[in-house]
C-alpha cells in the first residue's frame, strides 16, 4: 500500500502523495490515531474545518487472511470530545488495500450547501455532487441501492444517513456489506463529522486493481492455514459465534449477573429467554425465507458472527444483530420482544445512528419519563424522529448524557459522554476498568476484559474481586490497539488467546506479507505506542485522569444479585496507565 489520498473539501481538490516514511510500517488504528495526533488540533470543534477524517486499511486488509477486512475510522469525536477509532466490516477495506491505497484522509469543508459524494477507482478520485434523492431522509438501504446503481453494483460504500446529514452526536457510517447490506463504524459520532465536510458518500470501485503483494507467499500461505484453524477449533469463535452470533451473550451475562437491566439498575432480567441468543437462532430456523443463521460481514471472515433477521414471512429485516443492540434494548429499556427490537435495529441502520449510543439513550429516556418503560413500539417511534429530526429526535440523537441531562437525571451510565455498553462494572469489575481508562470513551471492544472474567478465555480471573484487574486490562488494552491496526476482527482473540501457535500465525503472516521479523515484544510495543499517542491526543484537549471514572452511582447503588458496587479508588485506576509516561520508541 504506498498511496495517500487527501481529499480538501475547501477547495474540492485531490491530492495523492506517497505514503510518509514515518507511517509506513503503520495499518488500522495505529495509522489513523497517529496521523489525527499528527495533524489535528486537539482543542479543535469536531465539527469545524480543523478536525479531519482517516479511513485506513488495517496491516492485513486485502490478503487472503483470514477475518483480516476489518476498517478504521479515525477522527476528533463530538460525542465525546476524545481521538476516536471507529471500526468496521464491509468491503470498503479490501478495496482500498487492494487498490495501494493507505489513507483517505478528508480534511477541510465546503463552503456551499451542497452534499457531495467522492468516488474512488483506478484512475483517481472524482468528486461529484450527490444525487439528491438520496439527500434530506432517504435511508441508507436505499442509498448505497442507488449509489450501487449508478457506480457499479459490486463498488464498497460508505455512506452518512440522515443522522450524520444533521450531525448528531450518535451518528454513525454506514458501509456496504458483500450482499449490499449494512455495517458501521458506530461509536464515537464520525458520521456527523463526514457529514459536517458535506459527504454523503465514499464510492470505491477496486475494478482493476491488482492483488496486494506478499513478500513470502509460502510463508503466508502456510501461517494463514495455521490462524484459520485455531479460529475454528475453537468453541466459542468456531462454533459459539456461528450458531448464536454475538447474542450468545446474553444468557451468559444473565447467569452472571453482569447484563445491565432497567438502565443500570440490575444486572439480570426475567425474560432472558425472549431476547438471547438460542431464541435469535430458533426464530431465524424457524421462519426460514430470507433468514440466515450465519453470514460474514466481509469476505474471508471464518468465524461468521453476523446472520440476517427475517420477519414472521421470511422477509428480511435486519443483519448484523449484535448483542449490544439486543441487550441495549431488550435489557436495558425493558423490551421484551426480539421483532421490536429488530425493526429498532434496521431503522437505526437506515438512519445510521450508533446503535448502542441510541440504545442506551432510549433506556434513559424511559427512566426519564419521556418514553414508557419496555414499550418496543414507543421506542421505534422515537428513534424515527431521529431522521426528520424532531425535537425528541435531536435528542435521543444527541447520546445518553445529554438525555440524562435533559432529564435531570443522577444515574446517566456513560465515560467521557459515550453510553457504558453490555456489561455492568460492578459485578464485572475488569470491565469497569477499561471504560475508566481507555482513550475511547466507555468502549468494552477497547480492552474486552469478559474473556478473561466471565468467559474465561485467555485468562481466569474472577468478576467480582479487584485483584488482577488492573493488570489485565492494561494488557487487553495493550493488544487490542495491536489487534487494530492489523486489520483482523476482534473475535479473533478467543481463537488465538489460548493457542500459541495461533496467535505466532497472526505475527508469522504480517512478516510473510511484508518481508520483516516482527516479534510478540513489538507487537506489544506497537500497542502501547497507539495508546500513549491518543492519551496525549486527548491531554491536549483537556482530559486529565479525573475524566478517567465512572459515573458516581455505582459507587453508591449496588446491582442485584450480587450486590456489588464499584470499588476502585482513583489512585487504583490510574495504574492501568502505568506505562504512559515510558519511552518505548
Ligand atoms: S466474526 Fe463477525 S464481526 Fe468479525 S469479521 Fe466475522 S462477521 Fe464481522
Amino acid at each position: 500500500m504506498n498511496k495517500f489520498i487527501r481529499i480538501d473539501m475547501t477547495s474540492l481538490k485531490v491530492s495523492t502523495e506517497e505514503v510518509p516514511a514515518k507511517y509506513a510500517g503503520l495499518g488500522g488504528r495505529a495509522l489513523t490515531s497517529n496521523f489525527i495526533a499528527d495533524e489535528v488540533k486537539p482543542t479543535c470543534h469536531a465539527l469545524g474545518k480543523n478536525n479531519k477524517i482517516i479511513f485506513a486499511p488495517g496491516l492485513l486488509s486485502g490478503t487472503s487472511a483470514p477475518n483480516s477486512g476489518r476498517l478504521s475510522v479515525g477522527a476528533k469525536s463530538p460525542l465525546t470530545g476524545t481521538i476516536k477509532e471507529s471500526n468496521t466490516g464491509g468491503s470498503f477495506s479490501q478495496k482500498m488495500a487492494k487498490m495501494g491505497i493507505k489513507a483517505l484522509v478528508i480534511e477541510g469543508m465546503p463552503t456551499d450547501d451542497k452534499f457531495y459524494v467522492i468516488k474512488v477507482d483506478v484512475n483517481g478520485v472524482t468528486i461529484d455532487e450527490a444525487p439528491t434523492e438520496i439527500i434530506g431522509g432517504c435511508g441508507n438501504y436505499e442509498a448505497i441501492k442507488i449509489l450501487s446503481e449508478k457506480y457499479g453494483e459490486k463498488v464498497g460504500v460508505g455512506i452518512t444517513g440522515p443522522a450524520g446529514e444533521h450531525r448528531l452526536p450518535s451518528a454513525n457510517i454506514s458501509f456496504k456489506d458483500p450482499e449490499g447490506n449494512i455495517r458501521s463504524a458506530g461509536r464515537g459520532g464520525l458520521g456527523a463529522v463526514l457529514g459536517s465536510k458535506k459527504i454523503k458518500a465514499v464510492v470505491i470501485d477496486d475494478t482493476g486493481a491488482a492483488k496486494v503483494s506478499i513478500a513470502d507467499p509460502e510463508k503466508f500461505k502456510a501461517a494463514s492455514k495455521v490462524f484459520a484453524k485455531a479460529l475454528l477449533d475453537h468453541p466459542v469463535a468456531g462454533q459459539g459465534l456461528a450458531a448464536y452470533g454475538t447474542n450468545v451473550l446474553v444468557n451468559i451475562l444473565n447467569e452472571a449477573g453482569g447484563l445491565p437491566a432497567n438502565n443500570f439498575t440490575a444486572g439480570r432480567i426475567e425474560h432472558n429467554d425472549n431476547i438471547s441468543g438460542e431464541t435469535l437462532n430458533a426464530t431465524i430456523t424457524e421462519r426460514g425465507g430470507e433468514g440466515k443463521v450465519s453470514h460474514g460481514c466481509h469476505a474471508g471472515c471464518v468465524i461468521r458472527c453476523s446472520q440476517w433477521y427475517p420477519d414472521k414471512d421470511g422477509k428480511y429485516i435486519t443483519s448484523g444483530f449484535e448483542y449490544e443492540t439486543i441487550w441495549g434494548l431488550g435489557a436495558d429499556a425493558g423490551i421484551q420482544n426480539l421483532d421490536d427490537i429488530a425493526y429498532c435495529d434496521r431503522e437505526m441502520d437506515d438512519i445510521g445512528i450508533d446503535s448502542i449510543e441510541t440504545a442506551v439513550a432510549i433506556a434513559t429516556a424511559m427512566e426519564g419519563g419521556l418514553l414508557p418503560w419496555g414499550d418496543g413500539k414507543a421506542a421505534l417511534e422515537a428513534i424515527k424522529e431521529i431522521r426528520k429530526p424532531t425535537p425528541l429526535g435531536r435528542l435521543i440523537g444527541s447520546g445518553t448524557a445529554v438525555v440524562g441531562k435533559a432529564c435531570g437525571l443522577y444515574r446517566t451510565p456513560v465515560v467521557k459522554d459515550q453510553a457504558i455498553p453490555a456489561y455492568d462494572p460492578r459485578p464485572i469489575k475488569g470491565i469497569g476498568l477499561t471504560y475508566a481508562t481507555t482513550p475511547m470513551g466507555a468502549d468494552h471492544t477497547a480492552g474486552y476484559c469478559i474473556s478473561g472474567n466471565i468467559l474465561k478465555i485467555g485468562a481466569d480471573i474472577d468478576p467480582l474481586k479487584k485483584e488482577g484487574q488492573i493488570e489485565y486490562s492494561r494488557a487487553m488494552q495493550i493488544g487490542t490497539a495491536a489487534v487494530d491496526s492489523t486489520g483482523m476482527c476482534l473475535f479473533v482473540y478467543f481463537g488465538v488467546a489460548d493457542n500459541p501457535g495461533g496467535y505466532q500465525a497472526l505475527i508469522d503472516m504480517i512478516n510473510a506479507q511484508y518481508g520483516i521479523n516482527l516479534t510478540s515484544e513489538d507487537v506489544d510495543k506497537l500497542g502501547e505506542s497507539v495508546l500513549k499517542v491518543e492519551r496525549k491526543f486527548n491531554k491536549a484537549a483537556g482530559f486529565t485522569n479525573a475524566h478517567d471514572r465512572l459515573p458516581e452511582f455505582f459507587e453508591y447503588e449496588p446491582c442485584p444479585p450480587h450486590n456489588a458496587v464499584w470499588d476502585f479508588t482513583p489512585e487504583e485506576i490510574d495504574q492501568v496507565y502505568n506505562f504512559e509516561n515510558e519511552d518505548n520508541e
